[in-house]
């Protein structure tokens, strides 16, 4: 008895609940490979050998059909993840009806959380677009811009410069004279080199557009994915409250509807060497729940032929150029992450994370 006193004691100082506390996340980073889907995977990992994917433990798939097709575009399959609702191929964040519907991003905003947007794609193209604007077009670049703009995202990277600038200016897509940069440069700091980024000051946020269009393909990238995501980790994580930042792997997708199977392989390892990039934050930060999927499946790639010892595909196929119905991946990491196993709709992953964000009130 006399040695089980201080025992009971000792477990007293433990309240029950912080046994059995719910895992919500802090930060919340989610990686979206455009067109990935389980065989760019395997191309990516009998190539790179040992993928960082393979640290995530929970595992599930997704179906992706949009509200109108069964085939999802970019635009609709993000919709899903940004705002957990379906929506017709094409629609940025708004309803089949023409309602907006409320973002992720949003939904951080409302509980102070920090906000990024990184993508090797020009940012208004659909899948970053769906996190920071409401369009019934995907092809409204210049509406998206001025969405964007205001939207009020501590980080953004990526391309697209010629839907911020004036008509007035060389390479401008827009046919009004609308400035967005000037305007941005009011409240942020704005840049649009690889020395202004390297230069890049202790700041709390910053828009930087890195090219007129895309950003260049993997490798030739400057600065490359990882750069761009290891600093917007950098600068959101200053925040207290946390952060939600979305880095899509854009051009996965592009290799695939050009049936280029070297290209797709280059843009899936530089895809998973940016994920090490996050998993080396979140395992020392401990709150951060990591997701990567994608958004759909593109060119129906599959592998026949190669050498996982020489690290080589040889031979593979793709049935067509276009976007597939197959389920896609959805790898998870850290508190929270338990949600995603299992068979389920893309839209779970937008409901899942808002979820989160309205429990972190
Ligand atoms: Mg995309
Ligand atoms: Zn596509």
């Amino acid at each position: 008895m006399k040695r089980l006193i201080p025992f009971l004691f000792f477990l007293s100082c433990f309240p029950v609940h912080a046994l059995e506390a719910p895992q919500i996340p802090k930060n919340i980073i989610l990686f979206i490979g455009d067109g990935m889907g389980i065989a760019q995977i395997t191309a990516g990992k009998i190539v790179k050998g040992r993928l960082n994917l393979e640290e995530f433990k929970h595992i599930g798939l997704v179906m992706t059909f949009s509200q109108n097709d069964m085939v999802t575009d970019s635009a609709a399959a993000g919709t899903a993840m940004a705002t957990g609702y379906k929506t017709d191929n094409y629609t940025i964040s708004m309803s089949s009806d023409g309602k907006p519907l409320k973002t992720v991003i949003e939904y951080a905003k409302d509980v102070n959380k920090a906000t990024g947007l990184v993508a090797s794609s020009s940012i208004t193209h659909a899948t970053p677009a769906v996190f920071a604007a409401h369009v019934d077009s995907r092809k409204k670049h210049t509406i998206i811009a001025e969405q964007i703009a205001t939207s009020g995202i501590e980080v953004i990277f990526g391309g697209g410069w010629q839907y911020f600038v004036p008509n007035t200016t060389a390479g401008s897509k827009r046919a009004d004279h609308k400035n967005l940069l000037a305007d941005l440069a009011h409240s942020t700091q704005v840049i649009r080199t690889e020395e202004e980024f390297n230069n890049l000051g202790d700041v709390d946020s910053v828009v930087g557009l890195f090219s007129r269009g895309h950003l260049s393909k993997a490798n030739k990238r400057k600065p490359g994915l990882p750069e761009l995501t290891r600093k917007a980790i950098k600068i959101l994580s200053k925040n207290d409250n946390g952060f939600f930042l979305m880095v899509e792997g854009s051009q996965i997708d592009w290799a695939g509807h050009d049936n280029n199977q070297d290209e797709l392989i280059a843009e899936m390892i530089d895809f998973d060497d940016t994920i090490g990039v996050a998993l080396d934050f979140a395992k020392i930060d401990s709150q951060t729940l990591i997701l990567v999927t994608a958004d759909h499946e593109t060119g129906g790639f599959a592998i026949h032929d190669g050498s996982i010892n020489a690290k080589k595909v040889t031979e593979s196929e793709f049935t067509g150029s276009k976007h597939t119905a197959e389920m896609v991946p959805v790898f998870a990491y850290g508190p929270g992450a338990s949600e995603f196993s299992g068979i389920g709709d893309n839209t779970k992953i937008g409901k899942t994370i808002i979820k989160y964000m309205k429990q972190a009130l």
